[in-house]
């Protein structure tokens, strides 16, 4: 295996973030324009990119940015799972991918599929901790969540956001909790509490662990804080993107307050749980 090869796993975000460079912004281009003439070499260009991303890195403002955004309307995607269908698969019990998998998640909710716009966002916010980003994505959600009926049924102060926790080592090489600033939002829109009951255990990064390993990576990891409690609320938990869902399992799990090797709730557990991802990763 080369360098090259490592990490090209689906789903993965590629790093630098290229075209969200402002056009308006290329004084500093113009200036490296000259030195690449030159040299006339490769390591000219790569350090032209470089100094275009450390030197000018505006993101185009977010009103411009999502101002066409359109969110998946909710047959486009399985309401089990969020994966992607065709107009005849899926329903009641899932689609072709899940309808054999046992989820906690009552019901899931997306805006789109992990590609294209929606994947470039979430990379701004997430690495360029551009945190507009965050706030349009989690007011979209929160549209998207009371459109899918979220709040129908239920008495006022019964439904909870929940953000899929990071572990506090995380949030520090971070700089940001992503999920934490996309779960605010939404329960601003839906006019709820955005709680921080969940603690999470530091673990290698889902990013690092081949698809097969998530789910015994994050299995467990997701806790209900000491003296905190979801009795008779549905918990909504939102996280920026779902794979494998093996960490939306393990975070339904805590929220539900499920001990390790059971599979009944806990006392302070929530009476049920959707989950609510801004993009999904496209199946294989
Ligand atoms: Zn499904």
């Amino acid at each position: 295996m080369t360098a090259g090869e490592h990490g090209t796993g689906s789903g993965r975000f590629a790093w630098p973030l290229a075209p969200v460079v402002e056009p308006a912004q290329s004084v500093h281009n113009d200036a490296s324009v000259g030195i690449d003439e030159r040299h006339d070499s490769r390591i000219g260009a790569l350090w032209a990119h470089f100094e275009r991303l450390m030197l000018a890195p505006t993101v185009v403002p977010v009103s411009q940015g999502m101002s066409r955004f359109e969110a998946d309307v909710p047959e486009a995607y399985c309401a089990r799972c969020g994966g992607t269908v065709g107009p005849f698969e899926q329903r009641e019990f899932g689609c072709g991918a899940c309808h054999t998998q046992k989820l906690k998640c009552e019901r899931m909710v997306r805006l789109g599929a992990y590609e294209g716009d929606l994947a470039k966002w979430v990379g701004v916010l997430k690495f360029q901790r551009v945190r507009p980003y965050g706030v349009a994505l989690g007011h979209e959600l929160g549209r998207a969540l009371r459109d899918a009926g979220v709040l129908d049924g239920v008495p006022a102060g019964g439904v909870v956001v929940q953000a899929v926790p990071m572990s506090r080592r995380r949030r520090m090489v971070r700089g940001i909790d992503h999920s934490q600033v996309i779960a605010r939002a939404a329960a601003v829109e839906l006019g709820v509490a955005c709680a921080t009951q969940l603690w999470r255990e530091h673990r290698p990064s889902q990013l690092d662990v081949p698809a097969g390993r998530r789910e015994a990576n994050v299995k467990g990891s997701i806790r209900l804080r000491r003296n905190a409690g979801f009795e008779g609320v549905r918990v909504v938990l939102v996280d920026d993107v779902r794979t494998t869902g093996a960490t939306m399992e393990a975070a339904a799990r805590g929220a539900m307050g499920i001990p390790k090797g059971s599979g009944k709730p806990g006392p302070r557990g929530a009476a049920s749980v959707w989950g609510a991802a801004v993009s999904v990763t496209p199946r294989e």
